[in-house]
């Protein structure tokens, strides 16, 4: 390895701000560890935010356009369970869009929808080929969006790779119009099927996935920014599908 060694930062548990926490293993020379305050799994310390940032290469999103067609269609679906049983119409946004399959589909069912995405060639895909111009590049909070103006906000397999865990969900509290939802997925470490020797589960990815929800940390980390579970979805695999609303 050339590289220079990464810098690391311990944190406090960003859902109960815990500071004592249990060891669990370590992957690539990051120690994954369990909050003794709520359970939440994480990496602590963990690399710097610009070294993690350096992990969305362009292969990142290159498998995920390889995988276009059935991507394309579950996101669909994504859409219409939304506007089935939540909200109807009005303004959609996916945060960590990728490509903009769920912005496609969203403009598709007739949102007013919108995306943004940290990595540029995912963007250049998003806007060149699918010819989505209302997703931009860059962090959610860079894009000045106006108070209240989304009344679906998406973010799907996204949240466990989000550095500053409290200021997005305060960000998309913000974002939030009266009677919106917050549609949350993200691996579940707690699920029936993950297993029971953590560092061997999938999910588990050093530097790229920080935190590692369940079905309790994720509702606690949404209600301090007063925001509550609406519903909670079953899923077959390790994942967990929240929606959240102004409490
Ligand atoms: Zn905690």
């Amino acid at each position: 390895m050339t590289s220079a060694q990464p810098s690391f930062e311990r944190i406090d548990c960003p859902v109960c701000d815990g500071t004592v926490f249990a060891p669990l293993f370590e992957q690539r020379g990051e120690p994954f560890v369990r909050c003794r305050g709520c359970g939440l799994v994480l990496i602590n310390p963990r690399p710097v935010s610009g070294v993690i940032a350096g992990t969305y290469d362009a292969a990142y999103s290159g498998g995920y356009i390889r995988k276009a067609g059935k991507k394309r269609a579950r996101c669909a679906r994504w859409v219409a369970r939304i506007r089935k049983r939540f909200v109807a119409r009005g303004r959609w946004l996916d945060v960590g869009c990728s490509a903009g399959f769920v912005v496609e589909a969203a403009a598709a069912a007739g949102f007013d929808a919108w995306g943004v995405e940290l990595e540029a060639a995912a963007v250049a895909f998003a806007r060149d080929t699918l010819r989505l111009p209302q997703v931009t590049c860059g962090t959610l909070d860079s894009q000045h969006y106006p108070a209240a103006s989304f009344d679906v906000l998406s973010m799907y397999d996204v949240i466990e790779h989000v550095p500053d865990l409290n200021a997005t969900v305060a960000e998309l509290k913000r974002l939030l119009a009266p009677g919106g939802v917050i549609e949350i997925r993200t691996p579940d470490v707690g699920h029936f099927t993950t297993p029971r020797r953590l560092e061997t589960w999938r999910e588990i990815k050093p530097s790229e996935h920080l935190y590692y929800f369940d079905r309790r940390t994720l509702p606690r980390l949404f209600a301090r920014h007063g925001l509550k579970l609406i519903e909670r979805r079953l899923m077959l695999k390790s994942a967990l599908d929240h929606v959240y609303g102004h409490a």
